[in-house]
C-alpha cells in the first residue's frame, strides 16, 4: 500500500500539473467505489475548478472551488495518473500494465489545455469521496488520525505521547497505528527500526529514551529521504507520470529475509517475522 512517501509523491505532482484545471467531465467503470450515487457526484464535481492538493496520512485531499473536497484513497494498488493525451512525445510509462486498470477518469480543461485524471487501479479498493470543506474537521475517518511525522507538531515530547498510548504493543505496530502517528505503514515501519537500531517486535514500553529519541529522528530521517526518492515502488505504486519510485533500491531490510545485513562492519543476516499479521524486517545482530 502506498505510505507517506508515495502520497506526497503523488500530491506533489497533482499540484504541479492539475491546479486551475476544471473538471469537465467524469468516466468510470467502477462506480462502487465511490460514496455517493454516480449521477450525484457527477453532478457535484462538474464545473468545479481545481485549487490545490494535500495530503493527510495516506489521503490525498484534492480541494474544489465551492469550498469541496474530494478525497481519493489509493488502498493497495491504486495511483493517479495525469495525462496529456495531445502531447507530441508519447509517455512511455502509461503504456505499462500496472498502469493500465483504469477504472475513473477526470476530464479536466484549462482555457485550450485539456488533460485527463486517470485512476488505474488493479484490485479495486481504492476509494473517492465528496465533502464540504466545512465538514473536513469532523469526518469520520480523518478526524481520528494521529499526528503528521513531517509537520512541526511532531516533536519528540508528542511522538512519546503518542506512543504511550500503545504501551504494551509492538514497536511495529504502534509505528503503523494511523491514529497514533499518520502515514506509516508496513515498509518505513520496518526501515526506521533499522536506521535507530532498534527491534520491531520490541515491546514499546521496553524503549528506553534514547532509543525513543533516535526513532524519532529516523522516522523524519527515512520519510524525507523516501520522498526525495519519489517513493517505493516495490509493487503497484507509480507517480502521476506513471513513473516509478527509487527508494526500493535503498531498503535496508524491507524485503531483504535472508540477505546479508547492509550496515557497516555488521555480519547479521535480516530476518522476517509476522507481527500481528503484517511481516516486519530486521538484522538479528546490529539491532537490539
Ligand atoms: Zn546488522
Amino acid at each position: 500500500m502506498p505510505e507517506l512517501p508515495e502520497v506526497q509523491t503523488i500530491v506533489d505532482g497533482l499540484n504541479q500539473k492539475i491546479k486551475g484545471y476544471t473538471i469537465v467531465d467524469f468516466w468510470t467503470e467502477w462506480p462502487k467505489t465511490i460514496k455517493m450515487p454516480l449521477a450525484s457526484f457527477k453532478k457535484e464535481i462538474i464545473g468545479r475548478k481545481i485549487i490545490k492538493a494535500e495530503r493527510r496520512a495516506k489521503n490525498i485531499l484534492i480541494y474544489l472551488s465551492g469550498k469541496k473536497i474530494m478525497l481519493v484513497h489509493l488502498k493497495m494498488t491504486g495511483h493517479l495518473l495525469v495525462k496529456d493525451e495531445k502531447a507530441k512525445v508519447k509517455n512511455k510509462y502509461f503504456e505499462e500494465k500496472v498502469n493500465g486498470y483504469i477504472r475513473h477518469s477526470w476530464f479536466l480543461k484549462k482555457g485550450k489545455q485539456e488533460l485527463k485524471l486517470d485512476f488505474s487501479d488493479l484490485r479495486k479498493f481504492g476509494r473517492v469521496e465528496l465533502f464540504n470543506e466545512s465538514d473536513l474537521k469532523n469526518h469520520e475517518t480523518l478526524s481520528k488520525l494521529g499526528i503528521e511525522p513531517l509537520s512541526k507538531e511532531f516533536t519528540l515530547e508528542n511522538f512519546t505521547i503518542a506512543l504511550s498510548g500503545k504501551r504494551k504493543s509492538a514497536l511495529h505496530s504502534a509505528l503503523m497505528d494511523q491514529n497514533k502517528i499518520a502515514g506509516i505503514g508496513n515498509i518505513y515501519a520496518s526501515e526506521v527500526p533499522f536506521e535507530a537500531g532498534v527491534r520491531p517486535n520490541r515491546k514499546v514500553s521496553s524503549l528506553k529514551s534514547e532509543e525513543l529519541k533516535a526513532l524519532h529522528k529516523e522516522v523524519i530521517k527515512v520519510l524525507q529521504k523516501a520522498i526525495k526518492h519519489r517513493g517505493t515502488s516495490d509493487s503497484d505504486y507509480r507517480d502521476v507520470d506513471g513513473a516509478p519510485g527509487d527508494f526500493q533500491k535503498l531498503l535496508k531490510v524491507y524485503g531483504q529475509q535472508g540477505r546479508a545485513c547492509k550496515r557497516k562492519n555488521c555480519k547479521g543476516e535480516i530476518v522476517r517475522q509476522k507481527i500481528g499479521q503484517r511481516s516486519a524486517f530486521w538484522c538479528s545482530k546490529c539491532q537490539k
